[in-house]
């Protein structure tokens, strides 16, 4: 029987039997009445583990973030962001389409910026300008191979949101994958944002789902964004079970994959058509090629040896690693590599 190793995303990750036991048994109801049950334990879950008020559970990412940015500015504002951010370069234009707002990118190193960027760019009250009033950081950084925030610069952030008016929200889709790194706790994140979406559908191993967290307030004003763009769900505490069993048995073994993702870097590291690996820090390899032009004829003949793979950019290709991967992932890889034909 011939073997795929999925690298492609952690997104590609399937229900382990123990957590199809866990949404099979759900108790459900109709979420737009408020109703589910198992949506509102997961919803309280979440928002107690990071001390704030409320959380909202939403069908992707993309829409968390994208409720976030609507419920926190007025069209014609500005956000500001890295130019490797997700709510910029993967959310369908959602920030000029959804809320009216223009972006200021900025040029962090991986996606990370620092909180001076940030002073200099904040535009003058002045009607010239559009109003600044919304930071967003991405923790970890996708485009930035998996790369973590250092807190010390986020709390620096965070000071100079607070002095000049402006709400931080943070895109945490891979927080979970900073967190085991860095030992830091959910409550210190809760305290450092007013907004915090994390997926489920990631790292997590659930099929769908993702969180929105902030105070009674701003949830309040979510759950109507979140109607408008067509995401209240009915009996979805199926998948909310789902959320509930990744939370309690799914965030430390994060450490597996990024331990796996260290181990495929060693080994594209030594390989004769990669001429460098961005280091790694989470459950991301982005692999430079040795020739650019092969991109295409790489991951293909990858592929046809049962390594999936994606293309990242110009003379870039991604691994992932996650908990649907074999464990003779490694050794499977390996043995690909050395029947590699390019
Ligand atoms: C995956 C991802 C999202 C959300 O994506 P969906 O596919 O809409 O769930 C948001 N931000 C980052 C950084 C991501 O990697």
């Amino acid at each position: 029987m011939s073997v795929t190793l999925d690298f492609k995303s952690d997104t590609v990750t399937k229900p382990t039997d123990a957590m199809l036991d866990a949404m099979m048994s759900a108790e459900v109801g109709d979420d737009v009445f408020g109703q589910d049950p198992t949506i509102n334990a997961l919803e309280a879950k979440a928002a107690g583990m990071f001390g704030h008020e409320a959380a909202l559970f939403c069908p992707s990412g993309t829409m968390t973030n994208q409720i976030a940015i609507k419920v926190h500015t007025q069209p014609g504002e500005e956000v500001i962001c890295d130019r490797l951010a997700h709510i910029y370069n993967y959310e369908g234009g959602g920030i000029a389409m959804n809320s009216g707002c223009s972006v200021r990118l900025l040029h962090g190193d991986k996606g990370r910026f620092v909180a001076n960027d940030i002073l200099e760019n904040i535009n003058p009250d002045d009607p010239h300008h559009p109003r600044t009033t919304l930071v967003s950081i991405e923790n970890t950084s996708n485009k930035g191979g998996g790369a973590i925030w250092k807190q010390e610069e986020v709390q620096r952030i965070k000071k100079v949101c607070a002095e000049n008016a402006l709400k931080l929200h943070l895109d945490g889709a891979r927080l979970f994958n900073a967190l085991v790194e860095t030992g830091e706790s959910t409550q210190l994140i809760g305290e450092t944002f007013d907004s915090i979406s994390i997926c489920l559908s990631k790292g997590l191993g659930c099929p769908v789902g993702s969180l929105l967290i902030g105070n009674a307030d701003f949830i309040y004003q979510a759950i109507r964004v979140r109607k408008v763009f067509g995401g209240g769900m009915r009996q979805a505490g199926y998948l909310a079970a789902a959320g509930v069993f990744a939370l309690d048995n799914h965030v430390e073994r994060l450490k597996k994959d990024h331990a796996l993702a260290k181990e495929i870097g060693n080994l594209l590291q030594s390989q004769s058509w990669v001429s460098e690996v961005m280091n790694v820090e989470t459950n991301i390899v982005v692999a430079m090629l040795a020739d650019a032009v092969k991109q295409k004829q790489i991951i293909q003949a990858l592929t046809k040896l049962g390594i999936e793979t994606v293309a990242f950019g110009h003379g870039k290709i991604r691994f992932v690693t996650h908990l649907s991967l074999p464990s003779n992932a490694l050794d499977y890889t390996a043995d690909a590599f050395k029947r590699l034909e390019i």
